[in-house]
């Protein structure tokens, strides 16, 4: 079997599975190894059942000690009831509607059994227990279940018997360097990939664990070393000042900040050089980043090229469009809006004029570069990156754009440490100022208990004429469930609230035209509260919105919370937010705390690392999106950094066997995706 091979050279994979799993973004035998466990759960081995084992999975090995006949309850359900001998004590299994279940036990044979033991009027039931078909092993004690992300039509049970058949017949080579390995006590690749979706146990399971994160942030960084190396003295084109500038800069309804000013030089002396930029501008929401990028795509134009600036979201770009037009108004400036709704026939119309150099400026979403839109003369390309900017990308960019200056903005507030690791192929500009006059936004934690306080704020703020976000986070358990937690917060709060209110949700399974239209009635206020998961735009300009509710607060990250929050405060209102947290305690505590004190995106992210720093036990990955399948960047900043180091010291490198090794894995890196690949 070949890590290449198409994921149905597997035993038992057809068409149907091989679809489920192409949803999960699952599409050869080496998605499948890297498909990890989302988190794990602890079921006990039982010798005994007793009391103790109360609200806890077990699995019990036992006998059937009588088959009981099935009951038929008033409301018509029919409980079937098998009791159970273990050891010393009795337990009952018991299903509803099922009754063709008790075909599969025997009187006095015995089985193993799993499921949730629960107590009532003293009697110890297990509801629709499972007969496990593998042995026991012979000593009681735990075992760690892995629980992978799912889809409907796949479920736990299959993805972990599709890893063991592919275990069984698959031996993963080494592919780290051996004096790495040694060097940091690392776990062997293969044991590594074994244990972490068949854990003996959690020590084990973490060796394995800081053994992918080491591998991980090695590649990545190497990644980013040698895309380093590709844009470093690359030639391009200079832009001399142009001589409009002055007058834009004069035209602007507001002085620029000194920030502002400074990252706006430091743009325009990498236009001017000869060589290719390769910037990256930090400035917390609300820094004023989107003027800085005009003006440095303004100059640009000025001096005879094209450029394109790119939005995260469908929204954000046409917020761009519309605020660039403005701005450009009188200086002849041919713009034009470029996304995923703009129909077939514009399409086209924009694509050939961009071709033969009629428009000077391209506005849209990511699917601009990746589609074949061709450019007569581009001079530079500016990302507007709410998230961090995953170097897969800027890997494409680079390809795509080359001789082009490349601007990325960030509202990402990241420690100084972090940004050397995570961005060390770039220059760093950083806005560290707010335009003046900007109010603090007022941040109040409440508990769940005073929720009614909360939302009558939000409805006294409703009453002066303002508006509201509410946000709530995605459960990842499945997708149906995404929507029903919006979906019940938004028919709980119509009932409970909002009655009269003009209330809507927005979630990411809506089409960006229902988004649309949506976020359109909330910007004219036609829609005074909006429901949503984080899928809203989070550069969303809405001034006269001032309160922000946050449920379930402590789902978030501090930095993201904070990002949330820069959706209020962009008017002249007070404004305000409110997190909801749905547990309590004392990290949690703290954290809202800091919420509460600090409006400084900066400060907020140093905090986010202390507090984090190895608190949380398993993050949730979403596979697919992220860029890093195991590392939290933040977390593991520690590993990351000796992997940084170590990745340098291997590019730097000019021994023969260095030199063979660097070669060996920055060739599959270009094969694969993923920062985790294998011989
Ligand atoms: P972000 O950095 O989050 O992208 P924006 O570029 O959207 O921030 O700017 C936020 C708001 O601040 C906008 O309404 C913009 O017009 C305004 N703004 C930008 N720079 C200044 C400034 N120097 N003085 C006053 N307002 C500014
Ligand atoms: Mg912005």
């Amino acid at each position: 079997m070949n890590i290449y091979d198409n994921i149905n050279v597997l035993k038992g994979v057809g068409p149907k599975t091989t679809e489920i799993l192409n949803k999960l973004f699952i599409f050869n035998i080496m998605d499948l190894l890297l498909y990890f466990p989302r988190d794990y759960e602890v079921i006990s081995l039982c010798r005994n059942i007793d009391n103790n084992k109360t609200n806890q999975k077990v699995i019990v090995k036992c006998r059937v000690q009588k088959i009981e006949r099935d009951i038929r309850t008033k409301s018509g359900k029919v409980i079937t009831t098998i009791l159970f001998n273990s050891g010393s004590n009795y337990f009952k299994g018991k299903w509803f509607n099922q009754p063709y279940m008790k075909n599969n036990f025997r009187l006095n044979n015995t089985y193993t059994i799993s499921g949730k033991m629960e107590q009532f009027n003293h009697e110890l039931f297990i509801m629709n227990p499972k007969v496990l078909r593998e042995r026991l092993p012979d000593n009681a004690g735990q075992r760690i279940i892995p629980k992978y992300t799912l889809k409907s039509g796949i479920s736990n049970n299959s993805i972990m018997k599709l890893i063991a058949y592919l275990l069984s017949n698959i031996k993963i080579e080494e592919n780290l360097p051996k004096s790495l390995i040694e060097k940091y006590k690392l776990l062997d690749l293969d044991t590594s990939i074994r244990t972490i979706h068949n854990p003996d146990n959690f020590k084990k399971l973490n060796q394995a664990r800081r053994r992918l994160k080491f591998q991980e942030l090695f590649t990545y960084s190497l990644k980013l070393l040698m895309l380093k190396r590709r844009t470093l003295n690359v030639s391009g084109m200079g832009f001399r000042i142009a001589d409009d500038l002055i007058k834009l800069k004069n035209s602007l309804p507001y002085p620029l900040t000194k920030a502002q000013n400074k990252v706006i030089r430091e743009i325009l002396m990498d236009e001017k050089r000869e060589k290719t930029m390769s910037r990256l501008v930090q400035g917390d929401v609300g820094s004023g980043k989107t003027i800085v990028a005009l003006i440095s795509i303004f100059n640009v134009i000025k001096n005879g090229y094209q450029a394109c600036l790119m939005a995260p979201t469908e929204i954000l770009a046409k917020q761009h469009f519309i605020e660039a037009e403005k701005l450009f108004e009188s200086f002849n400036i041919n713009i034009k809006l470029l996304t995923g709704s703009t129909g077939k026939k514009e399409k086209d119309r924009i694509k050939d004029l961009l071709k033969v150099g009629e428009i000077d400026f391209v506005v849209g979403t990511h699917a601009l570069i990746e589609d074949d839109v061709e450019f007569k003369r581009l001079g530079i390309v500016v990302t507007d990156e709410q998230h961090r900017f995953g170097v897969m990308q800027r890997s494409k960019l680079t390809n795509k754009s080359r001789n082009v200056d490349t601007l990325v903005m960030t509202a990402t507030p990241i420690p100084r440490t972090l940004t050397l690791c995570l961005y060390g192929d770039l220059d760093v500009s950083i806005i560290d100022e707010l335009p003046p006059g900007r109010q603090k936004i007022e941040t109040r934690y409440v508990s769940k208990i005073n929720k009614d306080k909360a939302y009558n704020f939000v409805l006294s703020e409703i009453e002066k004429g303002r508006q509201a976000y509410v946000v709530c986070p995605l459960v990842q358990e499945n997708e149906v469930l995404n929507i029903t937690s919006v979906e019940e917060l938004f028919n709980d709060l119509k009932n409970k609230y909002f009655k009269e209110e003009s209330i809507k949700m927005l979630h990411g399974k809506m089409n960006s035209k229902e988004k649309e239209k949506i976020m359109e009635e909330f910007k004219t206020g036609k829609v005074k509260v909006l429901i949503s998961t984080t899928v809203i735009e989070v550069g969303i300009n809405v001034p006269n919105a001032t309160v922000m509710v946050v449920e379930n607060a402590e789902r978030f990250g501090l930095s993201q919370l904070h990002q949330l929050r820069g959706r209020v405060g962009r008017g002249k209102y007070k404004s305000y937010c409110i997190l909801i947290p749905d547990v309590k305690n004392d990290i949690i505590r703290r954290r809202m705390e800091i919420m509460e004190s600090s409006n400084d995106g900066f400060f907020i992210a140093e905090q986010d690392l202390k507090i984090r720093g190895g608190g949380e036990v398993f993050g949730f990955k979403q596979h697919g999106e992220d860029e890093f399948l195991i590392s939290d960047v933040v977390e593991d900043i520690g590993i990351f950094k000796f992997a940084n180091i170590e990745a340098k010291r291997l590019i730097m490198s000019t021994d023969e066997r260095d030199l063979r090794i660097k070669e060996q894995i920055l060739d599959k890196l270009e094969k694969t995706s993923r920062f985790i690949c294998f011989n």
